[in-house]
């Protein structure tokens, strides 16, 4: 049976592809941080494992992934979809903001690929799907951290499927644009009709359109798929 480790997984993106991955027949551990409840549910709805883990935090993510493994045998799939949000002018950004942000997408990302990537490796067989973002490609005003964090987690992507292509190994970047979740939860309505207008298709997207392209790119079948960034994004900010 193959298995998959989603970081996030407690919420929006991260639960919806759980979800998807549990739906496909995949046995699915995840990695969430605060939110215990919505993770012991998701858990429970799913048959997925709950792990606490701070992506952050490197001898957590050893920890956590080495837990992993016990309870799936082996890691076929890792989604490394953790995030934060931030918004400020980049003159008010602390030192504390800006480790925090590239702590949590590139350093995160590094950190559990480091230590899933040996084993997949050694059986020539592995999907590696981060989960970026459309300002990663184009940049956001009053978002450099943010920007910064996911433009890295793109050429992370693009270095690693070079590296570990000879075994096996695929490594994929998934930009979405703006996606219906507790993200957005600091924009108005206003700003949201505003942001749905910009976007081409004349929505939101959702956090199962992502789920769905991450499935994908997970399939035994798209091997031949590796170093990509794919937008998800109905248009948006191209
Ligand atoms: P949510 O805020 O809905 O969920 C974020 C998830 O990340 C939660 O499960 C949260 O866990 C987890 N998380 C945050 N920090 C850590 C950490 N240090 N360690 C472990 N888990 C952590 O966000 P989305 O679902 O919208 O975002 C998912 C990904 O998609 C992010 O990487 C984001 O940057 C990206 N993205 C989202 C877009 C959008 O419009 N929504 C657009 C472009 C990209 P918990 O709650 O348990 O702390």
């Amino acid at each position: 049976m193959l298995t998959a480790v989603i970081t996030g997984g407690s919420r929006g993106i991260g639960a919806q592809t759980v979800r998807a991955f549990c739906a496909a027949g995949y046995r699915v551990a995840f990695f969430y941080l605060h939110s215990e409840a919505c993770a012991q549910a998701l858990a429970r709805q799913t048959g997925a494992c709950a792990i606490r883990c701070d992506v952050r935090d490197s001898a957590c993510v050893q920890e956590a992934c080495a837990q992993a493994k016990r309870l799936l045998g082996h890691i076929d799939v890792l989604v490394n979809n953790a995030g934060v949000a931030q918004q400020k002018l980049f003159t008010d950004l602390t030192d504390a903001d800006w480790r925090d942000m590239l702590d949590t997408h590139l350093t995160g990302a590094f950190l559990t690929a480091r230590a899933v990537l040996p084993e997949m490796i050694s059986r020539r067989y592995g999907r590696i799907i981060n989960v970026g973002s459309i300002w990663g490609q184009v940049g956001a005003s009053c978002e450099v951290h943010y920007s910064a964090a996911k433009a890295g987690l793109i050429g992370l992507t693009k270095a690693l499927a070079k590296e570990v292509a000879p075994s096996g190994v695929t490594v994929n970047c998934v930009c979405p644009g703006v996606i219906e979740t507790d993200m957005l939860a600091s924009f108005t309505p206003d700003e949201l009709d505003a942001l749905a207008q910009d976007t081409p298709v004349g929505r939101l997207g959702t956090p199962q359109e992502v789920a769905r392209t991450i499935l994908w790119l997970a399939d035994p079948d798209s091997g031949f798929l590796t170093g990509q960034i794919l937008g998800v994004n109905g248009g948006f900010g191209q």
